[in-house]
């Protein structure tokens, strides 16, 4: 078995990669796309949802909770950010005019493998996870 064929393995079985998958969830087009992609801190952080999201830092006791400003009830995932967190609601909205996709979870790996609107997404995932990251770090 060759190292793709070993991390395919790896990737499909683990589930820590939940995020991962939601964003690429077919392991071809994953290393594929992956290669093209210029990786910056803040995407790999959005990608694999390891990073200064309140989801995340409550795991691994860096935060109290998990949850979101918005809503108590929900907790600040990668998710939840892109899909539905009210203070992006309008760039959210212009997405969807543009691309002419739902921002629903299915449609997050359509939207980053969509060489069209790729970048117009990663734009919006990279802005809401910047102003989220600088929240959690000044408190
Ligand atoms: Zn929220």
């Amino acid at each position: 078995m060759d190292s793709i064929e070993k991390w395919k393995k790896r990737y499909m079985s683990s589930d820590t990669a939940a995020v991962t998958k939601m964003f690429l969830p077919d392991i071809e087009a994953a290393y594929r796309l992956l290669q093209k992609l210029e990786l910056s801190p803040i995407l790999v952080q959005v990608l694999t949802g390891h990073g200064g999201f309140s989801s995340y830092l409550y795991r691994f006791k860096c935060k109290n909770s998990p949850e979101c400003v918005c809503d108590s009830q929900k907790e600040e995932s990668v998710e939840h950010l892109l899909l539905e967190y009210p203070k992006y609601l309008q760039d959210r909205f212009k997405l969807e005019m543009v691309t002419n996709m739902q921002p629903k979870k299915e449609n997050i790996s359509k939207l980053l493998a969509c060489k069209k609107h790729r970048n117009r997404f990663i734009t919006y995932c990279i802005d809401i996870a910047k102003d989220v990251i600088n929240r959690n770090k000044t408190k």
